[in-house]
């Protein structure tokens, strides 16, 4: 076992069970034995892969369609690029490559990047710092300067803390039954709460039964609602990319290690755990934030990248491949979009400015 299995264990023991998103918020972030605290877990050596690691054509069409937003909205002199969770840097990197292209894109750029993991960050600042590229940290959204704002999340939604409720049967009670970790001979294991009415779900009563389960994630509208305050204010655009659906339900918590799923409470720390991402819950932060941010429809990968151009670019790159590496480029575009692969699962939400067009590949 590990030792964050037996500091968390150690905390049951004193104050009793304690929350999903308190037992993942110590397993992913635990300054000292997190599971992204120390490690790089993205590629094949890892524990999964990305879009951005797969092929660089993700990248650049994020980069295209971020720099379009921008010139939609007359080509602000200064801006911040923001990635939240930037991973390797490999997105960013890629970004930056297909929008030096964009004339003045580049240069009114300033990258700001949101990421707790010190191992990460030393990764991305091998990978996009240098003489041209001024890079600034963040722990989290509150501090990003007050600029226009360009911004892509790509799986960083997903790794954030999230509660599950269990809707009660009328024999158990009214409201909802809370996932708690607590133990049992020194295992850390799942259990339910009794039921209670929970505030925040009392919407979710309409259109759920008795046994359903819904995940609410804890700091998704408060870092929603800054990143949407400063588009309404500031300008700019979000992209935002994430397995999920419109509104969550269901059991979506997975936890991987070496490209594997595992139980999420055996090995605190070394296995990734993550949960789907409710678009719904990120669309109603943005319009509700200070000013209000507009949405784009909910899109899939697939289409998103189809209409941004992946396969003219994809012909275009194929024209210098051959053998093994021409295969690969053909899978990996596959890959990307294709319906049984990531090409559904996944989906891209666009916040924008109410006054500007949504961004390109998101409009109606
Ligand atoms: N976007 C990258 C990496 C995805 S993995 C890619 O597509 O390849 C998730 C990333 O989010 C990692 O960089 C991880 O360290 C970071 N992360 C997870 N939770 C975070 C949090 N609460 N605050 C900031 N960064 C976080």
């Amino acid at each position: 076992m590990t030792k964050l299995h037996d500091l968390i264990a150690a905390r049951i023991q004193t104050s009793g069970p304690i929350t999903l998103a308190d037992y993942m918020a110590d397993a992913l972030m635990h300054p000292k034995f997190g599971y992204y605290a120390s490690r790089d877990p993205l590629g094949a050596a890892g524990d999964f892969t990305t879009a951005p690691e797969i092929s660089q054509m993700f990248g650049e069409l994020i980069g295209l369609s971020l720099a379009q937003a921008w010139i939609d909205q007359g080509q602000p002199s200064a801006f911040a690029l923001v990635e939240l969770g930037p991973g390797r840097g490999t997105l960013m990197a890629d970004i930056l490559r297909a929008s030096a292209k964009v004339s003045g894109f580049v240069d009114a750029a300033r990258v700001h990047l949101v990421e707790t993991s010190p191992a990460l960050r030393k990764k991305q600042a091998d990978l996009i710092s240098g003489p041209h590229t001024n890079v600034t940290w963040h722990d989290d959204v509150s501090t990003l300067p007050d600029l226009p704002l360009f911004l892509v999340a790509n799986e960083f939604f997903d790794a954030l803390p999230i509660r599950q409720f269990h809707r009660a049967t009328a024999a158990e009670g009214s409201g909802w039954r809370e996932l708690q970790i607590g133990l049992q001979d020194d295992k850390l294991v799942a259990g339910l709460s009794a039921a209670a009415p929970i505030s925040f779900l009392e919407h979710r009563l309409d259109d759920t039964k008795s046994g359903d389960i819904v995940e609410h994630c804890t700091a998704l509208a408060a870092i929603t609602e800054n990143i949407a305050t400063r588009i309404a204010t500031h300008g700019g655009a979000a992209l935002i990319v994430d397995y999920g659906d419109w509104r969550s339900l269901g059991d979506t918590l997975q936890a991987l290690q070496n490209h594997a799923t595992t139980d999420p409470f055996a090995n605190p720390g070394e296995a990734d755990i993550t949960a789907h991402v409710d678009f719904e819950a990120i669309a109603m932060a943005a319009a509700s934030a200070n000013g209000g941010a507009a949405y784009t429809r909910l899109t899939t990968q697939g289409v998103f990248l189809e209409r941004l151009g992946i396969v003219p670019r994809a012909q275009t790159l194929a024209l210098h491949l051959s053998g093994d590496a021409l295969d690969a480029h053909i899978s990996a575009h596959r890959r990307l979009t294709h319906p049984s692969e990531m090409g559904s699962l996944f989906k891209v939400l666009g916040l924008y400015p109410t006054n500007a067009p949504p961004q390109a590949g998101l409009e109606p």
